[in-house]
């Protein structure tokens, strides 16, 4: 190996640390003497320096080297790629520049036969994941390719970033994938055990948010690997006990993020941030009575309850949801301009387990007017007049009775809200009972 370089190795290690460093004016002195050193590359792994440069986030030295026509995709030894560098070191900058110039993003190396993707969400960096995504929508890849087909590409073992990303317990990139379309039941071929979901996966990793982030997303707690074991078994198995407690069959279902939502192509980023929070809020409350049993304690206080509380305070210069009369509204829904609260908003169209076969694609409607939901968008909020006002503590005072009658908590009763739809108008506001008309005769015996 390495035949042909033991001569020079003054210079080069000179260079290479300087690129690592990012002293841009030694590698620039250096580059003056001896320009062949751009095509060089480390002894033992062959590393050239725009690898180096990438892996460590010097981004001067990376854009220098793009400046001087060095190849984005030269090789190293593992035939890995400086983008697939930098997406494991989570060097944003870097890989916005590889990409910017033109780095393949799909190109496997040869230790697991495993592209940039895989490498951004084994090591748990979204941003660089959604770098990638966003480059792969733009790019030729999803024209030869497919986008789908480049989200859920599988490595050497078969195992897709989703598989990567829930057993080295990254939610945060289990959602970024999830969201783009990664397949939620997909098993694996060789990789962990053979036929391994990635719900299997996270109870051997023992990660509670990536299970959360499954579940939500319609994981299946029954699906079976190679050797028919469920979820449940795996986790008690590594003795993750309120991973267990959640894959449990006999637990209750969690709610899933809302399959027609799924299907709304450009729903809202700000809207969509919302409705995900309150899904999440909503099954931490499920969460609190399963875990109950076990040794878990859930951190308190919790980001959640913190969300909840604040929303209350504000709501006397808000407008309270007419359905729930507990949350603020949060979301409207377009073309009809009808508003109501996140939770509400879900329990219109979640599951508690979504039924394949019978599964409707049709776009959810309105509550209150029955027209089709063409788009959910974040309500602005209301200048409140005085007027109004009255208006306002009088429903804040029938909230604060509903929250007492209630041993829910708040968020957790709105989502069962649906149940008793029926009886909306005669507890809303004359406005709103004669907007509730037209949808209580389908729940009038
Ligand atoms: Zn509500
Ligand atoms: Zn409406």
């Amino acid at each position: 190996m390495g035949q042909g370089i033991s001569c020079r190795t003054g210079d080069e290690n000179g260079f290479f640390s300087a690129v690592q460093f990012g002293d841009l004016e030694t590698v620039q002195a250096l580059l003056e003497r001896d320009p062949t050193l751009v095509r060089q590359g480390t002894v033992y792994d062959r590393q050239s320096a725009l690898h180096i440069a990438a892996a460590n986030g010097q981004i001067e030295i990376v854009s220098m080297l793009l400046d001087r026509s060095v190849n984005p995709d030269c090789l190293n030894r593992h035939k890995q790629s400086p983008l697939m560098l930098a997406a494991m070191h989570g060097k944003i900058s870097c890989v916005h520049k590889l990409i910017q110039a033109g780095a393949n993003i799909l190109m496997f190396d040869s230790l697991h036969g495993r592209t940039c993707l895989h490498h951004a969400a084994y090591y748990g960096h979204s941003d660089c994941l959604e770098a990638i995504l966003s480059a792969a929508r733009s790019s030729h890849v999803s024209l030869s390719w497919g986008f789908a087909r480049f989200v859920n590409i599988r490595d050497g073992k078969g195992a897709t970033p989703l598989h990567l990303a829930a057993r080295q317990r990254r939610p945060a990139c289990v959602h970024v994938l999830l969201d783009n379309g990664a397949l939620v039941c997909a098993s694996t071929g060789g990789y962990g055990f053979p036929g391994s979901t990635p719900l299997h996966l996270a109870a051997r990793g023992g990660s509670l948010d990536c299970i959360r982030e499954l579940l939500a997303w319609g994981a299946d707690r029954l699906q079976r690997d190679a050797s028919g074991r469920i979820p449940y078994a795996v986790a008690l198995k590594r003795k993750h006990v309120a991973c267990a407690a959640l894959l449990n069959p006999s637990s209750a279902e969690p709610l899933v993020w809302p399959s027609p939502l799924k299907f709304i192509s450009e729903l809202n980023h700000d809207a969509k941030a919302l409705l995900e929070q309150a899904l999440m809020e909503a099954n931490r409350e499920k969460e609190k009575n399963i875990l109950k049993g076990t040794a878990y304690s859930q951190p308190s206080p919790s980001h959640s309850d913190a969300g909840i509380d604040d929303n209350v305070s504000e709501a006397s210069d808000t407008e309270l949801c007419c359905i729930c009369f507990d949350q603020v509204c949060t979301i409207e829904v377009q073309d009809c301009g009808h508003q109501m609260c996140a939770q509400c908003t879900l329990a219109l169209c979640c599951h508690n387990k979504p039924n394949p076969t019978t599964a409707c694609l049709n776009a959810p409607v309105c509550p209150f007017c029955r027209s089709t939901i063409a788009q959910l968008v974040v309500a602005k909020v209301k200048v409140v007049t005085d007027i109004d006002r009255d208006m306002y503590s009088s429903k804040l005072r029938r909230s604060r009775k509903s929250r007492n009658l209630s041993e829910g908590s708040s968020s957790f009763k709105g989502l069962s809200a649906v149940g008793s739809f029926g009886k909306m108008g005669a507890r809303g506001s004359g406005r709103i009972a004669t907007e509730n008309d037209c949808i209580d005769k389908p729940f009038d015996p």
